[in-house]
C-alpha cells in the first residue's frame, strides 16, 4: 500500500467523498483515515457539510410535494411580487412598504412562506458552514495544493482547478439558481 501524506489526503477529501478517485486511491485514503485522527477530523467536517446539503435538499423536495396538489391559486400577483423581491428582502435592500408587502405575502401565502423558509435555511447553513470551516478549508484545499497533488500523482485526473470550497459554493449557488431563487446575473 502506497503511503499518502496528510496534505495529499486532505487535498483529495472532496473527491474521496464524491467517489471520484480510482479504487486504488480510494483504498489508500480509507487506510489513511483509519490510522490518522487529524485527517479523520477533517474528513468528518467536510462530510457534515455535504450531508447537511443533502438533507436540506431533500427537505425542500418534501415541501414541494406538499404544495404541489393545489398551488395554482397561490401563484397570484402577490406571489409574483414576493418572488421578484425575495432576494432584495433577504439582503435588506427594500423600502419599508415593499418590505412589509413581502412579509405580508410570506404570512398569507403558503408557497411564499415555504420559499422564504428555504431561503433562510440555505443562508443560515451556508453561513454556518462558511464560518466553521472558512479558515481551515481555505488553507487545506487551496488550488496550489490541488495542483501539487495532481503533479505528484500523474495517474490521478483532476478535471478542474476548483478547490473543494469553490466547488461547494458553486454547488449551492447552482442549486439556488435552479430553484429560481437567485435571479440570473446576480
Ligand atoms: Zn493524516
Amino acid at each position: 500500500m502506497e503511503n499518502l501524506s496528510c496534505g495529499q489526503v486532505i487535498a483529495l477529501l472532496s473527491f474521496y467523498i464524491d467517489e471520484k478517485l480510482n479504487s486504488n486511491l480510494m483504498k489508500n485514503i480509507e487506510y489513511h483515515l483509519n490510522t490518522c485522527s487529524f485527517c479523520r477530523n477533517k474528513y468528518m467536517q467536510l462530510r457534515k457539510i455535504y450531508d447537511n446539503y443533502a438533507d436540506i435538499k431533500s427537505r425542500i423536495e418534501e415541501d414541494n410535494d406538499e404544495y404541489i396538489v393545489d398551488d395554482a391559486i397561490y401563484r397570484n400577483q402577490q406571489y409574483e411580487f414576493f418572488k421578484e423581491n425575495l432576494s432584495a428582502y433577504i439582503d435588506n435592500e427594500l423600502k419599508t412598504e415593499d418590505n412589509l408587502r413581502v412579509k405580508k405575502a410570506a404570512i398569507i401565502n403558503p408557497i411564499a412562506r415555504t420559499e422564504l423558509k428555504n431561503m433562510l435555511l440555505f443562508q443560515q447553513t451556508l453561513h454556518m458552514a462558511f464560518q466553521k470551516t472558512k479558515n481551515n478549508l481555505k488553507k487545506d484545499f487551496s488550488g496550489g495544493i490541488i495542483c501539487k497533488i495532481r503533479d505528484s500523482l500523474p495517474k490521478f485526473n483532476v478535471n478542474s482547478d476548483l478547490s473543494a470550497w469553490d466547488k461547494l459554493i458553486n454547488m449551492l449557488s447552482n442549486f439556488l439558481k435552479s430553484r429560481g431563487i437567485f435571479s440570473n446575473g446576480k
